[in-house]
């Protein structure tokens, strides 16, 4: 299977990078589930030659505007042509992502039924014969969380935006793939100390390779505020070893 970064880029995108979100592609199950949705994913999923109206299940880790802003988008695009449609979340986002829906009427009849699903009321939110996902809870806003992606019997670990967190260094052991915020370098970090109650910096994401030693780090949600900000977080980071630096459709295969 494949995970297809759609985007890279913290809550401001760049010329080059989108808002994070990632996709799941596993083609022996046939199956496309999407994690957190901003931007055109009509426009993605035809640059990537899948067809839009398919892609029915999706998770939303949390309800911060990056996250979210292009669920409405994508719904209002698949009227009339998508049936069904399941979202994976918090009840706390699920509460939002309703009221989202409800302001656009996009909960009328010839837009897809929409269905919820409380990421924390089962161990395995979703689970078919060959992938299992759970939620674990992160350090980042009320209902946030990170996912664990479990494939033959390889472990993928999506933190989503979150400051560092037990929770997220407790599941990562040497064959995890460790998709990870890394918002911007130690140096801006310091600059601005209250991302430190949100989000991580490469620094200390560093640190934390050190101590879990993950198959390999793969650093996300870049703010790209400055120039020379990248250099600086490759620079922070530079002595892991296993490292993956994500560019929009770059894709990681997991065999
Ligand atoms: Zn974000
Ligand atoms: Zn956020």
């Amino acid at each position: 299977m494949k995970i297809i970064f759609l985007g890279t880029a913290s809550s401001i995108s760049t010329k080059e990078r989108d808002n994070t979100s990632l996709l799941i592609c596993e083609p022996k199950n046939r199956e496309l589930i999407l994690i957190d949705c901003p931007g055109s994913l009509v426009s993605k999923l035809k640059r990537l030659n899948l067809n839009y109206t398919k892609l029915n299940k999706i998770v939303i880790t949390h309800h911060h505007p990056d996250h979210i802003y292009g669920l409405v988008s994508l719904i209002h695009s698949q009227y009339k042509l998508n049936k069904k449609l399941t979202i994976f979340s918090s009840n706390f986002s699920i509460r939002i992502i309703k009221k989202l829906l409800g302001l656009f009427n996009l909960t009328s009849k010839n837009y897809p039924r929409t269905s919820f699903i409380d990421v924390f009321s089962r161990k395995y939110f979703f689970k078919n014969l060959d992938l299992k996902i759970s939620a674990f809870k992160n350090k980042h806003c009320p209902g946030s969380f990170g996912i664990n992606i479990i494939y033959k019997n390889k472990n993928i670990i999506y933190s989503s935006d979150t400051a560092l967190t037990k929770n997220v260094e407790k599941l990562i052991d040497k064959n995890t793939y460790l998709i990870h915020d890394c918002t911007a370098s130690s140096r801006f970090f310091k600059k601005y100390p209250l991302l430190y109650n949100l989000h991580t910096e490469a620094k200390q994401l560093k640190e934390l390779a050190f101590r879990t030693k993950p198959k390999l780090l793969i650093p996300i949600h870049f703010l790209l505020l400055r120039k020379g900000e990248f250099k600086n977080i490759k620079e922070d980071l530079k002595e892991v070893k296993n490292v993956f630096f994500p560019e929009d459709f770059s894709s990681l295969y997991i065999r």
